[in-house]
């Protein structure tokens, strides 16, 4: 299978390059050339399958043979052996007709896990074959960083740098990428906020003349194909368990970069039936003034309870734009450097067709706030903050109440403890067993300043 750059500039990759590669060469992202499509038959044939099982048949089309079936089938299940509960992907009833979808039952307790458990040992399968050592480098506002570490720190072709900003994550967050204590997993705080770290990790990116000779940067954030791909597969499984293909199922996604959401859209053209895909926001709610209003223009961020979704630009929109867009290199190029000046305006046919398949929805702190004390008081239920706003804009998006709506449940509630007791009722909640004892582990972590020199010369180091 090829790879091609959404701004029609660049090389086209097979499988295994992609996934070393960051951005394509002309500034786009890589997208398959052509999806592959699966039969309603051949999607109920898969009802009963393991997760693992099917993350196989989904993940082998784009692999296409580069890596061997038994090696993929290695792969995946080392992948998904150090989630804790038995479904990988448990649903939960939270109202009628409407499920929540436990995405955090990984080991850093984000959804995250599902593609950086997969892409670690992904990496490390491909560079032992090439005889390839590279470095990670990140940056990370919280979710991200854990999860890459934890997915990259038993691979041996692999150091992973992730750069935080110093003093400004979250207590749980930072003790979850500090308290590993492997050789080749360095933390960062940067004195700087998470801007000053993503340039940072951007100009690296640009120019890698500062790493030993032979090595090279690897991306894991969600412009790596591998992380959408592998989240494609939970969107079938939870379908698979309500009565699908036979029937249709809708989704709530809580969004940020549009990486989790774009998942389904994808599922929905691989030929998986999906009523709605509802996108929802915070208060940093570019995509849902693009959907409902046609303005995708940048403003100024905001700092929300649920601060993975506080992000100004969505990078994996422009994937999307790509197929809206008749998958026209130029045109994307065109738009998005209209987007580089402040704002840009779709196509009426653009908007009609993401319409079609896209709703959305905006909720602020204090109405996330509420969500998650309704959903307590009528379940029992602990909502974290990310997932609350799915709820919401379930409730209030939903066509049709005869359909199943799945709430894709993006964090455990004890990722996020302050913002949880903010809502009326609600006690702290409790950490999984596996990480009660957080708080009183060791960390290792190197505060730098925010100068780009300094950095560089600190990451040459430790690789040399
Ligand atoms: C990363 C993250 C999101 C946003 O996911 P995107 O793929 O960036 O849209 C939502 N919730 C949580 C808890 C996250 O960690």
């Amino acid at each position: 299978m090829k790879f091609i750059s959404t701004r029609g500039d660049a090389p086209s990759l097979n499988f295994e390059e992609v996934v070393l590669a960051g951005l394509a060469a002309d500034g786009g992202l890589y997208v398959p050339e052509t999806l592959p499509k699966f039969s309603k038959d051949e999607i109920a044939s898969w009802s009963g399958l393991s997760y693992q099982e099917l993350a196989f048949n989904i993940i082998s089309p784009f692999v296409d043979g580069e890596i061997a079936d038994a090696d993929l089938k290695t792969i995946i299940a080392k992948a998904y052996q150090t989630f804790r509960h038995g479904a990988i992907a448990p649903l939960v009833q939270t109202g009628r007709n409407e499920w929540v979808l436990e995405l955090f039952q990984g080991p850093t307790l984000a959804f995250k896990d599902f593609a950086l458990q997969f892409l670690g040992h992904l990496l490390d399968y491909i560079l032992d074959k090439r005889q390839q050592k590279v470095a990670v480098l990140g940056a990370t506002s919280g979710d991200t960083g854990s999860a890459a570490i934890e997915g990259c720190r038993r691979c041996e072709n692999i150091d992973i740098f992730i750069l935080h900003p110093h003093n400004r994550v979250s207590e749980v967050q930072r003790r979850q990428m500090t308290t590993v204590l492997a050789d080749n997993v360095v933390n960062v705080a940067l004195e700087g906020n998470f801007d000053d770290c993503q340039n940072m990790v951007k100009a690296s990116f640009r120019d890698q003349s500062f790493l030993p000779e032979g090595r090279q940067l690897v991306a894991v954030n969600s412009i790596n194909w591998a992380r959408i791909m592998a989240q494609i597969v939970y969107y079938f499984y939870s379908a698979l368990s309500l009565g699908g293909p036979h029937k249709k199922v809708s989704f709530s996604v809580p969004t940020g970069n549009f990486g989790d959401i774009y998942a389904g859209y994808l599922a929905m053209q691989m030929g998986l039936p999906i009523e709605q895909l509802i996108i929802a926001t915070n208060q940093n709610d570019i995509l849902h003034r693009c959907i409902s209003d046609n303005d995708h223009s940048r403003k100024s961020l905001s700092q929300s309870l649920a601060p993975s979704m506080d992000i100004m630009v969505s990078s994996n929109f422009e994937r999307l734009l790509f197929d809206l867009y008749g998958r026209d290199g130029t045109e994307i190029k065109r738009l998005m450097n209209e987007f580089e000046s402040g704002a840009m305006v779709l196509s009426d046919q653009a908007l009609t067709d993401a319409r079609k398949v896209f709703s959305s929805y905006r909720l602020d702190d204090q109405g996330m706030l509420s969500t998650i004390q309704q959903v307590f008081e009528s379940t029992g239920y602990v909502l974290d903050p990310h997932t609350a706003i799915g709820v919401a804009a379930a409730r209030e998006n939903r066509k049709n109440d005869s359909t199943p709506l799945v709430c894709l449940a993006t964090a455990h509630p004890a990722k996020f403890p302050e913002a949880v007791m903010k809502a009326e009722g609600l006690l702290e909640p409790d950490l999984p067993v596996h990480m009660q004892d957080l708080f009183s582990r060791e960390e290792r972590c190197v505060t730098l300043s925010n100068d780009l020199t300094a950095v560089h010369q600190f990451i040459n180091q430790r690789l040399s």
